[in-house]
C-alpha cells in the first residue's frame, strides 16, 4: 500500500536522491515497513534545527519521516548495496539488510547530509535477518554517537529513535525501534569493493566522482583523482582512529563495510569505552581472536584501507604494477599520519608545552602508558585527574596506582615541563558513556522508563563539564561489572 502524504506537506524537507540518481546500480528503491504504533523515544532537537527540520512537526505529523513510512512526495528511499570483509572474510553482497537511505538534504550551513533509517524492515539484502532493530541497541547508538560528537570526534549522528510498537525476536522478545541517522554520506570501503567486483569501470569511476564531490572536492582537479581520493581517505581515517585511541573507544566491528570514506565513525553495534587501560581490550562476544581489540585498531584501519586501494586500482593506473606502486606509496603515509595525530593528541592530554622536545614528550607518554597499563588504571578518570595534578593536587591520580614510586618519579619529570592544566581539562573528558551506566539506562528504557537514559544522555553530551552531584557518572564500573561483553546482530 502506498502511504498517503500527511496534511502538512510544507513541513517536509526537500530530499534529494543524488546517490540513487548517480549510482543506480548501488541503489535499490525500497519502502520502509509500516510501524503499528510509532512512539517517539528521543529527538535530537539541536540536530533537527541544524537540518532545518521543525522539531514540533517531527514530534507530531512528521514522525512518519523518522520511521520512513511517510517519506516526502518525490523522495526515493533506497537500500544501498555494498560488500565487505567481515572479520577478514569477504562477503560479496551485504548491503542495507535493515536500513534505508531516505535521501540527502542540505542543512542550514549548506552541507549535504544523508537521512538514513536503521531498523526499517526487510530488504532484498536481508538474507536471513528480520530487518528490524530493538529499542535498546538503537538508543545505544543514539547515546554513543552523540557522546562521540560531543567529544569532537567525527561520527554519524542520531536524529531520533522511534519505538515501532512491533515486537522483535532476539534471545527474548524485545520492543522494536527505528533510528533516524544523519551522516555526511553512507559511502563505505565496502561500497567501493562492491562496485569493483561488478567489473564495471564506469560505475567505479562514477562512484569515485561522487565520493570526491561530496567529501574531498580538492581531489577533483588532481592529475589522478582516484589516488587523490585514496590519499584523503587515508588521512581522515588515520585522524579518526587516533581520536578513538585517545578516548579509549573500541569500535568492535571494524569490518570494511563499517568504515566510511568521509572519516566519520559509523555503526555503533558492539562498541564500548575501555575502563582499565589495556591494549588487548575486547568487548564483542564474537571477537574471540581479538582482531578488533583496542590496540589493534590502527593496524586494522590500515588493512581496511589496503582493501580500498585494491578496489581503486584499475582507476589508479592502466598498468597494474604502476597502480600498485602508487597505492603502496599512498598507504605508507597512514602510519606517519596516524603517529602524528596520536602524538599531538597525547601531548594535549598531558598538557605539554608546544616547544617541548619531541624525544622528551615521547618518553613521557610511553613511560606513563607503561605505568597505567601495569596497574590497570581507569583510562578516563586517570587522564582527567592529571588536570588536578598539574594544579598541585596529585593525590587523586596517585591513588589509582599500586606502583607509587613509579608514579611519583614520572610525575616529577612531567611537572618539571610545566603542564597546562586548563588546556588539559578541555581535552580530557570527565564523562564517557561508561558501560555499566549504558547498560543500566538501556535496561530501564527497554522496560519503559526513559529517565535514566535521558539523564545519561545529558551527562555524556557535555563530556568536559565537571558538575557536582554527577560523581557517580564519572566513576569506573564496580568490580562486579568485570568481564563486560557486547553483542553483534543487535
Ligand atoms: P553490521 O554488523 O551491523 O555492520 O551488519 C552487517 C550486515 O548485516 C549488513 O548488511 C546489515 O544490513 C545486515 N544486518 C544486520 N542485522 C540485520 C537484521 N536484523 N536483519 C537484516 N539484516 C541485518
Ligand atoms: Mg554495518
Amino acid at each position: 500500500m502506498t502511504p498517503a502524504p500527511t496534511s502538512t506537506p510544507t513541513s517536509f524537507p526537500a530530499l534529494d536522491g543524488r546517490f540513487a540518481r548517480e549510482l543506480p546500480e548501488l541503489a535499490l528503491p525500497w519502502q520502509a515497513a509500516e510501524t503499528p504504533e510509532p512512539r517517539l523515544l528521543v529527538l535530537n532537537e539541536p540536530l533537527a534545527e541544524e537540518l532545518g527540520l521543525d522539531a514540533g512537526w517531527l514530534r507530531g505529523d512528521g514522525i512518519g519521516l523518522l520511521t520512513g513510512t511517510r517519506p516526502p512526495v518525490g523522495a526515493t528511499p533506497v537500500a544501498q548495496a555494498y560488500a565487505g570483509h567481515q572479520f577478514g572474510g569477504y562477503s560479496p553482497r551485504l548491503g542495507d539488510g535493515r536500513a534505508l537511505l531516505l535521501g540527502e538534504l542540505v542543512d542550514t550551513s549548506g552541507r549535504m547530509r544523508d537521512l538514513h533509517l536503521k531498523g526499517s524492515g526487510r530488504t532484498p539484502f536481508s538474507r536471513g535477518g528480520d530487518g528490524l532493530a530493538a529499542v535498546g541497541p538503537m538508543l545505544r547508538e543514539h547515546l554513543v554517537s552523540e557522546a562521540m560528537h560531543a567529544l569532537g570526534i567525527p561520527t554519524t549522528r542520531s536524529l531520533a529513535v522511534v519505538a515501532t510498537g512491533r515486537a522483535v525476536q532476539r534471545e527474548s522478545v524485545l520492543p522494536g525501534a527505528v533510528l533516524a541517522r544523519v551522516a555526511s554520506s553512507h559511502l563505505r570501503v565496502g561500497t567501493f569493493q562492491y562496485a569493483r567486483a561488478t567489473d564495471d569501470l564506469d560505475l567505479l569511476r562514477r562512484l569515485v566522482d561522487h565520493a570526491v564531490a561530496r567529501h574531498h572536492p580538492h581531489a577533483a582537479g588532481a592529475d589522478n583523482p582516484a589516488i587523490a581520493l585514496f590519499d584523503a581517505v587515508v588521512a581522515v581515517q588515520a585522524d579518526l582512529v587516533a581520536q578513538w585511541m585517545l578516548v579509549g573507544f573500541v569500535h568492535g566491528v571494524m569490518n570494511t563495510d563499517n568504515m566510511t570514506i568521509s572519516g566519520e565513525t559509523i555503526d555503533y553495534g558492539p562498541c564500548a569505552f575501555m575502563d582499565a587501560f589495556d591494549p588487548a581490550t575486547v568487548f564483542s562476544s564474537i571477537d574471540t581472536g581479538g582482531r578488533y581489540a583496542y590496540g589493534n585498531q590502527p593496524v586494522v584501519a590500515e588493512w581496511n584501507l589496503a582493501r580500498l586501494a585494491e578496489a581503486l586500482l584499475p582507476l589508479v593506473a592502466a598498468e597494474q604494477d604502476a597502480a600498485v606502486a602508487l597505492a603502496v606509496e599512498s598507504l605508507g603515509r597512514f602510519r606517519e599520519h596516524y603517529s602524528a595525530a596520536w602524538s599531538t593528541g597525547m601531548r594535549a592530554k598531558l598538557g605539554l608545552p608546544a616547544g617541548l622536545d619531541e624525544a622528551v614528550a615521547s618518553a613521557l607518554v610511553a613511560d606513563l602508558l607503561a605505568l597505567v597499563q601495569a596497574d590497570h588504571v581507569d583510562h578516563t578518570s586517570f587522564f582527567r585527574s592529571l588536570g588536578a595534578a598539574a594544579r598541585g593536587d596529585t593525590e587523586p591520580a596517585r591513588g589509582m596506582f599500586l606502583d607509587l614510586a613509579g608514579f611519583d618519579a614520572w610525575t616529577e619529570r612531567w611537572l618539571a615541563v610545566g603542564p597546562d592544566a586548563d588546556a588539559m581539562d578541555r581535552v580530557n573528558p570527565v564523562h564517557v558513556p561508561r558501560n555499566h551506566l549504558v547498560e543500566e539506562a538501556l535496561a530501564a528504557a527497554t522496560d519503559g522508563d526513559l529517565a535514566p537514559f535521558e539523564r545519561l544522555l545529558a551527562v555524556v553530551t557535555a563530556p568536559y563539564d565537571q558538575r557536582p552531584g554527577l560523581e557517580r557518572y564519572a566513576e569506573p564500573a564496580p568490580d562486579s561489572f568485570a568481564g563486560y561483553q557486547t553483542f553483534c546482530g543487535t
